[in-house]
């Protein structure tokens, strides 16, 4: 028996075969619930949600009992220059990399209690349950609160795991203002959570994110876990439709350059790209602006947004490929110009195979209904997964509602999804490695 109170045999022990871990060792699904309900309760909403801006006074306030509650657990909370948390729980084994688990505290403006609170308080959980079980893993176990997830302050969302990654400027970052002028630096200062550790990606072993689907497919299964294998790959738009303002009862048919029949075409372009790819395409126009937005002028000008979302990044090329050429034919049909730019792709991301399998194994250990999915929303892990072997857990949500005050998880599925994070955390963290 090692560390895991699991049996070690010469077969398990190699790298790339972890060995089950014991299923005897549950976490505490009440107290899981009880960090839930008391991090919800700071900026709780009237309507039952929370409003936690990133880097806000609520933001501190929540920070600040959570370093608190990792402090009571025995962990070593250092902050990087991002305001990136890190809770430490040392291991037997000096030479082992760190196995990392965390989200985000930060919400939505009007957004639910377990968007991002969900994957870090239940590694909190995990952490508390490793010390009820006198269980020291073999590796160091680290607990991350990634910095503004949400973007809903500053306008760029995986911020701090952005940054971490390298995927964003740091200087860059800090000088990006709220609508109040205030920069991120600034923001920093205030709440005092700006921190010494440099903010880049150090060597880990490993990073699991237990969160919210925030989609509707675990729970129309009837399941109780989804085994994140990756996230989509999405490429972005920006439009301008130029046509000529004019007078809605002069103009006959054939003088119209009507930019606003344009961008409802495009916009009815999307659904059909998107429908054509089944059930897996994703194609929105989530933002318009008609000028001159009269009811009696012809609009001359509508901006707009188009995204495209899809598991496989050649369906994305093609879909870049297509999407200019015919919203450009159905410009010219009516008689308008139109400007298609596109802001940037995101590949897909895969996660690590191995830490797949270690959920997916402890999934099936547990005997909790079970199934893989594509993460359509962007994570955290995305930008930690280039860096560090990673995977993520889901868990359903009522109705697939985020974003949302009325946003709700059964406790009993906070309580398994903080189960398998568990069991895939304390299976990285003892296995046997080569050599
Ligand atoms: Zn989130």
């Amino acid at each position: 028996m090692d560390a895991t109170g699991r049996q070690t045999t010469g077969d398990q022990a190699t790298a790339t075969q972890p060995a089950p871990a014991a299923t005897n060792q549950r976490i505490d699904g009440k107290r899981l619930w009880a960090s839930l309900m008391e991090m919800a309760a700071i900026g709780a909403t009237p309507k039952g949600g929370v409003r936690r801006l990133a880097l806000s006074d609520v933001d501190r306030a929540g920070r600040d009992r959570f370093t608190e509650l990792c402090q009571a657990a025995g962990l070593q909370v250092r902050v990087d220059g991002m305001g990136n948390m890190f809770a430490r729980r040392e291991g037997a084994d000096p030479s082992r990399l760190p196995v990392l688990m965390g989200s985000h505290l930060d919400s939505q403006p009007s957004g639910g209690k377990f968007d991002g609170a969900l994957g870090v308080l239940a590694g909190l959980e995990v952490m508390r349950t490793l010390n009820d079980l006198g269980l020291q893993t073999d590796a160091p176990v680290e607990l991350v609160n990634w910095t503004d997830e949400e973007g809903a302050r500053f306008g760029r969302s995986l911020m701090g795991s952005g940054v971490w990654g390298g995927v964003f400027d740091q200087a860059e970052t800090q000088a990006l203002q709220d609508p109040d002028g205030i920069t991120v630096g600034a923001a920093l200062d205030a709440i005092g959570y700006r921190g010494s550790e440099p903010v880049r990606p150090f060597p880990a072993d490993a990073y699991f994110e237990l969160h919210i689907e925030q989609g509707p497919i675990l729970e129309r299964d009837g399941l109780q876990i989804g085994i994140v294998t990756g996230a989509q790959a999405q490429v972005w738009y920006d439009l301008v439709a130029t046509g000529q303002d004019s007078h809605a009862g002069t103009t006959p048919p054939s003088a119209r350059r009507d930019a606003l029949v344009c961008a409802a075409r495009v916009v009815d372009l999307v659904g059909r790209m998107m429908r054509a790819r089944g059930e897996q395409g994703r194609g929105t126009v989530g933002r318009m602006q008609v000028r001159p937005n009269s009811p009696n002028v012809i609009p001359g000008e509508v901006r707009f947004s188009a995204e495209f979302r899809h598991p496989d990044p050649a369906e994305i090329d093609r879909l870049a490929a297509q999407f200019p050429r015919e919203a450009g034919f159905l410009a010219r049909d009516c008689g308008v110009d139109l400007q298609v730019t596109e802001l940037f792709r995101i590949p897909a991301q895969p996660f690590d195979a191995g830490c797949v399998d270690l959920v997916r194994q402890a999934a099936a250990r547990l005997g909790l209904r079970a199934r893989e999915i594509v993460s359509g929303a962007a994570h955290d892990a995305v930008y930690v997964a280039p860096h560090v072997p990673t995977a993520m857990i889901f868990t359903p949500c009522k109705d697939g509602l985020s974003h949302n005050e009325a946003e709700s998880v059964e406790p009993g599925e906070a309580e398994a999804g903080c189960q398998v994070l568990f069991e895939a955390v304390v299976a990285r963290a003892c296995r046997v490695l080569n050599g």
